[in-house]
């Protein structure tokens, strides 16, 4: 037995089946990994979970030196954590979480129904009491990398199998894939939310170079929504994929999703299927958010964080934008 054993067909296909379900994962976001005997094997950098049962898409790192890592030493990108000098894949930005927590299996994902719950001050209160009973967690919003790494550590106990993470999205860890997967279904039931109506795209033609998202259009529509779009951003892959708050069309057409007011939400057609599945997942997002409940964005020194700019830049930039 090698560690490449570790990697069984239970943990790829639990793996696949959350990749493949828009309401769990969207593009390369989420990770998973199994660990045993110093060895995890974790989703790689830029990978997509969905791909997890057709191609090599995890990665073996060494778990102590990950850990290692975690605690404050190298840079926490886990690079050096790698096993096999010779591959070439990356380990998730997300390994040292992955890592510090001690069950072998961490299911990681941007599931839309807890982060409806995480964005909102009233759905983190709701989400409580739904979830009592559960051994779960808050965690405040951090970049992800190692500052979410140690507020996780900072926030959980050694029962703790449920992470909510404000602002950002879920993690579910058992002794077994089954068990994390048990856990999963648990939560998705407990916080399932309902989509009330869905609106048609509009018929006329788009702009050049754009087309009309086809699941996006209450973004547009429905004022409460609309304001909420234009309001800011509210988890990290967002800001990564299709930059800050939506603007409308005519003061940015460079972006890749643009709402025009009242009718529908542009994308542009050179836009990647990452940055449709990220604006599919903003409208299921926004569109669960019952009406009483409130929405808080990240904040802009966090996007710059994100981005990598400086927080001043980055004011001066979103100032010119209008
Ligand atoms: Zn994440």
């Amino acid at each position: 037995m090698t560690y490449h054993d570790l990697l069984t067909n239970a943990f790829c296909s639990l793996s696949a089946q959350l990749g493949r379900d828009p309401l769990q994962v969207q593009g390369p976001g989420g990770n998973t990994s199994i660990k045993s005997d110093g060895v995890m094997w974790i989703k790689a950098s830029g990978k997509e979970l969905a791909d997890s049962e057709t191609k090599k898409i995890f990665v073996a790192v060494d778990l102590d030196a990950a850990r290692t890592e975690a605690n404050g030493q190298g840079d926490g990108n886990c690079k050096a954590a790698v096993i096999d000098p010779e591959q070439k894949l990356r380990p998730s930005i997300e390994t040292t979480f992955h890592a510090v927590l001690q069950w072998p299996v961490v299911i990681h994902t941007h599931s839309v129904a807890t982060i409806v719950h995480a964005i909102s001050p009233q759905g983190r209160v709701a989400a409580a009491k739904k979830l009592s009973g559960l051994p779960f967690a808050f965690v405040p919003y951090r970049k992800p990398g190692l500052p979410l790494t140690r507020e996780i550590v900072a926030s959980i106990n050694s029962d703790t199998q449920i992470v909510v993470l404000q602002n950002h999205g879920l993690i579910c860890c058992g002794q077994t894939v089954q068990e994390a997967a048990a856990l999963i279904a648990a939560v998705e039931s407990r916080l399932a939310l309902a989509v009330t109506d869905v609106v048609a795209a509009p018929g006329e033609s788009p702009p050049e170079g754009t087309r009309w998202a086809a699941n996006a259009t209450k973004l547009a529509t429905d004022p409460r929504l609309f304001d909420l779009a234009r309001a800011g951003s509210y988890y990290p892959d967002h800001v990564v994929f299709l930059g800050p708050a939506l603007p409308q069309f005519g003061e940015a057409q460079d972006r890749p999703a643009m709402l025009v007011k009242g009718k529908g939400v542009l994308i542009r057609t050179d836009a990647t299927p990452t940055q449709a599945s990220m604006l599919d997942c903003l409208a299921a997002v926004l569109s669960r958010l019952p009406e009483d409940w409130q929405a808080e964005p990240i904040g802009e020194e966090s996007e710059a964080d994100l981005m990598n700019w400086d927080a001043e830049k980055y004011r001066m930039t979103l100032a010119r934008r209008g």
